[in-house]
């Protein structure tokens, strides 16, 4: 059997994925002392209907692109893979039978916090995972939920979103330092957000 692992879930529509993203990663896996955390790229996320939302395959290039650069970050492809609406309570159940007796730990920002009541089957997700809830600049800080066995990682804010991101790409505002190189450079091979420029 597989030795037991402490496995870090940060999911994201990460479009794109940016500095903020990463560095919250990071220091999470570290302050918890994770053996792995995975990247894991919304398939269909479907907190996000109403606005385009760039190709799933584009979105993971990214953020492989990314991880290249972070040795401690692993992109995941599984909700990609398992196809459909994108809802962690599945991905969750999934980690769990591949990896049996393993330790998982989602992460979120305390924007996202507000919403958990609404994710499929909360009650269940709520029973397998920890919450690492990290705070978000311009967001206040929150409280960790009723019901959930949550810890609150202090992170160096860092005032950064994707919409902030697709603005300036949009515009040809330069994005140095918000996302790294390689995605720039991944964002420009595969023509993204370039369309209403
Ligand atoms: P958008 O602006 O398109 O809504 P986003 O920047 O919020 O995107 P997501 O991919 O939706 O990025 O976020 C994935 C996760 O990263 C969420 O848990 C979100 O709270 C967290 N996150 C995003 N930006 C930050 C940030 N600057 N600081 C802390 N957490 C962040």
């Amino acid at each position: 059997m597989d030795e037991a692992l402490r496995i870090g879930i940060f999911g994201g529509t990460f479009d794109p994925i940016h500095t903020a993203h990463l560095e919250v990663a990071e220091a999470v896996r570290r302050a918890l002392r994770l053996d792995r955390m995975l990247l894991v790229v919304a398939n269909e996320p479907w907190q996000k209907l109403g606005r385009p939302v760039s190709a799933a395959e584009d979105r993971y290039a990214m953020v492989a692109a990314a991880a290249e650069e972070w040795p401690g970050l692993e992109p995941s492809r599984i909700e990609i893979d398992r196809g459909g609406p994108s809802y962690t309570i599945d991905t969750v159940d999934e980690l769990h039978r591949a990896h049996p007796g393993s330790d998982l730990t989602l992460v979120v920002g305390s924007d996202v916090v507000a919403d958990l009541a609404t994710w499929k089957d909360e009650a269940a997700l709520r029973e397998a995972v920890t919450l690492a809830v990290v705070g978000r600049p311009g967001v206040p800080a929150v409280a960790a939920p009723e019901g959930w066995h949550a810890v609150n990682v202090p992170v160096a804010p860092f005032d950064v979103s994707s919409t902030e991101l697709r603005r300036r790409l949009e515009a040809d505002e330069p994005v140095g330092g918000l996302v790294p190189d390689a995605v720039i450079r991944c964002i420009a091979q595969r023509g993204l957000y370039a369309t209403r420029r």
